[in-house]
């Protein structure tokens, strides 16, 4: 089938060795807008064939050409002009999204502006490549550390924010010589797609970046167990990771995982209520929910809870759903029917469990909503830390408002889960705001703000959220290795 109008110039093949080509076997999946179900192409679908194609040319790659030879200013510079054509083509990166995935068009031009900024971020970084020099106990010798690319990497991304994820992925390899195989998410793979034409333009010699469209039990399963990937960057559900951690470990490759989470969001009653309650929408809601630090255990102070439920719910009420596509639509649909059925089944569940919806609650199917995958933003009142909506990642716009005593109390409530992704605090108390910063076990706390992000500052999840970190310096440790070199001098 012809691809959609908007998608002209996006190439469908799969990125290897510098060329788009089609999978080995010539299978194609379709990706639907999930607003409207309406097709929009039919990208390649990759097999094991495909990836050990994409690993050899990233393999000859990182081993010769003009690739292990480029400077890290030459790096600089390539990444700079990577940037200058992201943001060339930022208005089709935001329809790409936004169509394949749902997500709203202010929300996906927001993301590209900060991305082209994240590019520029790895140009810097590309020139700040520095080991030390070490003081062994033995005067005879010298002995200093030397940074080296980890190699080939493999990243296997999630559908939520196909660009973004690419982006972060590709920006450190690039800034310290590796090459790249990517796997997007069988969800979302056209902006990816378009990512590596823009590479190639920018001078990416063939083979460093490479994107292997296709199935995560086909592709991606592949991509883990390959021995010729020296290290795999996950992002995903905490399922998938532990499967593709145990792959990984056929080969011991190096592993970093982004993972899901079921993150707390604390407001005590001295806090400024009136910013925290529309803060707590966006920290739910924004994506339709579809966001990994979504904060959707909202812990509030008892006496002020009752109220507070109900400012958060009417803010929820003015939340304009709607198709992605129109610049006034502020909660597109979910990403897909299997999404929709997860998000509804927790909801049954939870009224089942004695919850209740002070707003939403049910799935929206009438009118323009008839074709996609709509579910409003909920509020549950009456949730308990032990039912599975709230133990659970859902992965869609519901969270529940959960009362507390005490800052104790809360801490340890907070902490109760297999999750350690991000948590917010609300308070007007600057000792407490030290206090929970320190006690709660989550890769980011904000305090006063939520879902802060910026290229500088790592972010990465504790406990079944993950291990490493994305953004700032410890980025781009995860894509170098450290070479002790010694000199005797006598
Ligand atoms: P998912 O785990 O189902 O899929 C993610 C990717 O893994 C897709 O590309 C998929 O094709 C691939 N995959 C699936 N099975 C595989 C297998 N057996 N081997 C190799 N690859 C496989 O996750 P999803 O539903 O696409 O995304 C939602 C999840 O991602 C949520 O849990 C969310 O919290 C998490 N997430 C985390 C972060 C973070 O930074 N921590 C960011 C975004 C999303």
């Amino acid at each position: 089938m012809a691809p959609h109008p908007f998608l002209t110039g996006t190439p469908l093949g799969l990125l290897i060795d510098g060329g788009f080509v089609p999978a080995a076997d010539g299978q194609t999946l379709p990706s639907h807008d999930p607003a409207t179900g309406e097709h929009l192409a039919d990208f390649a679908r990759g097999q094991a064939a495909d990836v050990d194609r994409a690993v050899a040319a990233a393999r000859a790659a990182f081993e010769s050409g003009p690739w292990p030879r480029f400077s890290s200013a030459e790096r600089q510079a390539l990444l700079l002009r990577l940037a200058d054509l992201v943001a060339a083509h930022a208005e089709d990166f935001a329809l790409l999204d936004t169509l394949d995935m749902g997500s709203p068009i202010r929300h996906t031009r927001g993301s590209v502006a900060m991305l082209t900024d994240l590019v520029r971020y790895y140009a810097g970084m590309a020139r700040g490549i520095e080991g030390v020099t070490a003081t062994p106990s033995n005067p005879a010798m010298f002995a200093c550390t030397v940074k080296e690319p980890v190699g080939v990497c493999a990243a296997i991304i999630p559908w939520n924010g196909p660009l973004w994820a690419s982006i972060l992925k590709l920006g450190p390899v690039l800034a310290t010589g590796c090459t790249l195989v990517l796997k997007p998410a069988e969800d979302a793979s056209l902006s990816p797609l378009l990512l590596g034409k823009l590479a190639l333009e920018a001078g990416v010699p063939p083979g460093v970046f490479n994107v292997v469209t296709g199935l995560g039990n086909e592709a991606g399963a592949a991509l883990a167990a390959h021995p010729g990937v020296d290290k795999i960057a996950f992002t995903g559900s905490d399922t998938t990771g532990r499967a593709i951690m145990a792959s990984a470990a056929g080969s011991l490759k190096r592993i970093s995982l982004e993972l899901g989470g079921k993150s707390p969001n604390i407001v005590f009653a001295d806090a400024d209520l009136d910013k925290a309650a529309r803060m707590a929408v966006v920290a739910a809601f924004a994506n339709s929910g579809q966001v990994c630090s979504a904060g959707t255990r909202l812990f509030v102070e008892r006496g002020v809870a009752d109220d507070f439920a109900a400012a958060v719910a009417h803010h929820a009420g003015a939340l304009r759903l709607g198709n992605g596509i129109d610049p006034a639509t502020d909660l597109g649909p979910l990403v897909s029917a299997r999404q929709l059925a997860r998000v509804t089944g927790h909801m049954d569940d939870a009224l089942a469990e004695g919850a209740g919806a002070v707003c939403g609650g049910e799935r929206l199917s009438e009118g323009a909503f008839a074709q996609g995958f709509f579910f409003p933003p909920t509020v549950l009142s009456g949730a308990t830390d032990t039912m599975r909506a709230v133990r659970e990642e859902i992965f869609g716009p519901i969270l529940a408002v959960l009362p507390f005593d005490s800052e104790e109390e809360v801490v340890a409530r907070a902490n109760a889960t297999p999750f350690g992704l991000g948590a917010g605090v609300w308070t007007g108390n600057v000792g407490r705001a030290h206090r929970l910063g320190r006690r709660l076990r989550a890769g980011s706390v904000w305090v006063n703000c939520y879902n802060a992000i910026d290229p500088a500052v790592p972010s990465g999840g504790m406990k079944a959220s993950g291990m490493g970190r994305e953004y700032g310096k410890n980025h781009l440790e995860e894509h170098l290795e450290t070479k002790s070199l010694w000199i005797a001098t006598d």
